[in-house]
């Protein structure tokens, strides 16, 4: 047993925990997990608890089903919402028949990606910045899209009547381990963002999926229904998922350079160009919804168009003003909240890593507000669109072999599947926005 795991086992003992719960995600990003009792610790963390792949999205066909989870000890958090009796660890996923991690396993796509940005000698911090809304439940305790409250971007309460919920949803993180930086009342009536600090690339992505659990844990105990659906109201602001990354080279920031004029290194503005570059792909990946598609249309913070800006909010990519060296950072705006954030940070680093190791050139900046330029003045820039639906992202995912190798065969395959049979039954579907058009006029 290492002594990680031995430091975990005695904390089981101390806090009397019951029940473990042993979690991984599957290729859509939902948290699954298998609970086994906490005297199964010492053989979780040395033989691993097998369990049946098979059921599970996208991981494996039937006849080689059998797989084996290992809990990552680091991992360790009791769970605030079940009186303190279960604690989860969150496991990489072993294929029983070769013993080697299962390359269908998310995380391990993430880790492959980040052991490729060691060899180039670089860390990967990241700092996501999920937005969500909390909507009330009807008397059968179902979902509804109605707030109770009618707060606007950083209104402070009478009228924001859901910072009681946001303050438990923190105390819960924090209880878990997160550091949160800031949260606020979004744009949108009923959007809320809780920012935590940036941890290296895997941490985040892990912190990510217990962020999204916890969130709609706690917000349920309110009676209220806390959804990641990234534009769950036409016409007002969508939830994003803000993406801010930088490499760490020795230690030091290797986006940083004084000498720029936007405090971007050589490294820092290929990496940028390289997003640019993939970001049709990336965008499959990272807004993998029908849904996801209804947020990036123009006019709602999110992005629609490939550029980058050190200024407006309308551009794909952002470069935050860095008040000391190691904060110099890029901010991809494109990526939303119904991710499964392994997956998506994957897509990015390797772009951008793809992007350094190309070398890539950067274009200039735009500063101007990007929704307002015509076609015209678009092409004047040489500035593209984003897909616009997808089943248009998918179709760049399978032409773009930087962004495919990083997923790894299996995952690109079942990934593109799912989603191309998720977008053909979008397809034919009638919407009511069609009856409410047609039925009567035609
Ligand atoms: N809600 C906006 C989005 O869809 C972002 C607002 C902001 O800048 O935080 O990305
Ligand atoms: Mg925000
Ligand atoms: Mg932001």
């Amino acid at each position: 047993l290492s002594a990680e795991a031995q430091r975990v086992i005695d904390e089981i003992e101390e806090k009397d925990v019951d029940f473990l719960r042993l979690q991984f995600t599957d290729i859509l990003g939902t948290v699954k997990n298998v609970a086994v009792p906490a005297t199964q610790a010492e053989k979780a963390f040395t033989d691993g608890i097998y369990f049946d792949g098979s059921s599970i999205e996208g991981f494996v066909r039937i006849q080689e089903s059998d797989m084996r989870l290992k809990p990552d000890p680091e991992t360790f958090a009791v769970l605030p919402w079940r009186d303190g009796r279960s604690a989860r660890l969150i496991c990489d996923v072993i294929n029983t028949s070769t013993g080697e991690p299962f390359e269908g396993d998310p995380r391990r796509v993430l880790k492959n990606v980040l052991e490729r940005a060691e060899d180039m000698g670089y860390e990967v911090n990241v700092a996501p910045e999920p937005e969500f809304f909390l909507f009330e439940e009807d008397e059968e305790g179902r979902a509804t899209t109605k707030t109770s409250d009618a707060g606007g971007y950083f209104d402070l309460a009478p009228k924001d009547l859901a910072s009681d919920v946001r303050r438990d949803i923190i105390y819960g993180l924090e209880q878990m381990g997160f550091e949160i930086e800031a949260s606020h009342h979004e744009v949108a009536e009923g959007q809320h963002e809780i920012n935590f600090e940036y941890d290296d690339a895997l941490s985040t992505a892990d912190n990510v999926a217990t962020f999204r659990t916890v969130v709609r844990a706690i917000a349920a105990q309110h009676d209220l229904h806390a959804t990641f659906m990234p534009k769950p109201i036409p016409k007002i602001n969508g939830s994003g998922m803000h993406t801010h990354m930088s490499l760490f080279e020795d230690g030091e920031n290797a986006f940083h350079d004084p000498d720029d004029e936007f405090d971007l290194s050589e490294t820092a503005h290929s990496f940028l160009a390289g997003i640019l570059e993939h970001a049709p792909a990336i965008t499959a990946v990272a807004d993998p919804t029908v849904n996801s598609y209804k947020r990036l249309v123009p006019g709602y913070e999110a992005p629609v168009y490939i550029a980058w800006s050190d200024r407006n909010r309308s551009a794909l990519i952002r470069k935050p003003a860095a008040r000391v060296p190691a904060a110099s950072r890029i901010e991809a705006r494109f990526p939303d909240p119904s991710c499964n954030p392994y997956l998506a940070f994957a897509a990015l680093l390797s772009a951008g890593l793809d992007g350094i190791e190309k070398g890539l050139d950067c274009p200039d900046p735009v500063r101007e507000n990007i929704y307002e330029f015509d076609e015209q003045k678009r092409q004047e820039y040489g500035i593209e669109t984003l897909p616009e639906n997808l089943g248009e992202a998918v179709d760049a995912l399978e032409e773009d072999e930087v962004i495919a190798d990083a997923l790894g065969e299996h995952v690109f395959e079942k990934f593109v599947e799912a989603k191309s049979q998720e977008y053909d039954e979008f397809r034919v579907d009638v919407s009511q926005w069609e009856l409410d058009r047609y039925l009567e006029t035609y």
